[in-house]
């Protein structure tokens, strides 16, 4: 079989009501029969987006832009027609079947060898802070008072001063292609492979599934840059994820924090406060917007008090506006960002 069957999506589009899945990333009220919204696709102030549950369609008065549900994942996750297929069908559990000689096919294959190196790279960097030689590791964590239970919730790591990935995944048997598709190995001009992370405190950062997707790493001295993140990959695209969602959405609250760095979710994570994301980089986007409105009705930013973090609060308040959350922006006096408010006041304040 080269392509699903015609019957196979129609199942799967009679599987997925187009209200629910918009409803997702755009929030939605009833008017007659059909219901409205802003439109994700362009700028506007008032709705011209419309969803007819009816018919099953969705169309845009002010950009044009219409189609079923398959378009609209489409558009809205920016992928192809297999892919809107593959995961509408996931979202139904419906058991898609394999298809031959399919260059996608071997891209799904790829990312997901990428997910299984990056689960085992995790593990390896999270063991590896226990031994013994992870003394200068140790002694941070033990300074930033992180517990335990802190370092399992977010399978926290150290890589070690050697390369010793690219051995590892060869050991495991995966092919040269499938290690640098995960950009934990490089491979130097002259044919050498060598890791990415060196000497680090090591932040797996997973998606929603708890999939690992990416890495960030924190340098344990003053060297510089003081944190490195995996660059954007086949699994990892920025802008699209929010670290800590998937511990943050078991707090079970209707409201989630949003703060700038893995240290300062981490942090706060640590001192009780578990309803904490963060944006991976100052400006939060509209799609890591959309993600949490699965989770929460109400946001709190918590950026830094500095200057760049003034403006991304701004930013970030207008993009959660248009989305239709109730919004508060937390008043850090006298420190400079959550993680330091923590250590200083404790987390009552918050
Ligand atoms: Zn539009």
């Amino acid at each position: 079989m080269t392509r699903y069957s015609d019957e196979l999506i129609d199942e799967i589009r009679n599987n997925n009501d187009i209200v629910e899945i918009v409803s997702q990333y755009v929030a939605l009220k009833r008017s007659g029969r059909n219901y409205f919204g802003l439109c994700p696709f362009h700028n506007e102030k008032s709705p011209s987006f419309s969803v007819s549950q009816e018919k099953q369609i969705f169309h845009c008065f002010g950009c044009g832009i219409g189609g079923d549900v398959f378009r609209f994942i489409q558009k809205m996750e920016n992928i192809d027609f297999r892919e809107a297929i593959q995961m509408l069908a996931e979202k139904a559990g419906i058991v898609l079947p394999t298809l031959e000689n399919d260059k996608d096919n071997k891209m799904l294959e790829l990312k997901s060898k990428v997910y299984e190196i990056n689960n085992i790279v995790a593990t390896f960097y999270h063991e590896k802070l226990y031994l013994s030689t992870s003394k200068i590791a140790q002694e941070y964590i033990k300074k930033r008072k992180l517990d335990n239970n802190t370092l399992k919730t977010f399978s926290i790591g150290y890589s070690g001063n050697y390369d010793e990935i690219y051995k590892l995944l060869k050991q495991k048997g995966f092919s040269d292609e499938e290690i640098l598709a995960s950009s934990l190995v490089n491979k130097s001009s002259n044919g050498r492979y060598f890791d990415r992370f060196k000497n680090r405190l090591m932040f797996p950062i997973k998606d929603v599934k708890d999939r690992v997707i990416a890495f960030g790493g924190r340098v344990l001295d003053d060297s510089k840059p003081k944190y490195i993140n995996s660059p954007e990959n086949i699994v990892y695209s920025k802008g699209r994820q929010l670290f800590g969602l998937n511990v943050a959405k078991r707090s079970g609250k209707r409201q989630i924090i949003i703060v700038e760095g893995y240290m300062d979710a981490i942090s706060l994570y640590q001192r009780g406060i578990t309803n904490v994301v963060a944006s991976l980089g100052t400006a939060l986007t509209e799609h890591q917007g959309r993600l949490l409105r699965k989770y929460a009705e109400k946001i709190i930013i918590g950026y830094d008090s500095d200057g760049a973090g003034q403006a991304a609060t701004l930013r970030g308040l207008e993009i959660l506006q248009n989305l239709g959350y109730d919004i508060r922006v937390l008043q850090l006096e006298g420190a400079k960002d959550p993680d330091e408010f923590v250590i200083k006041f404790g987390s009552r304040k918050i």
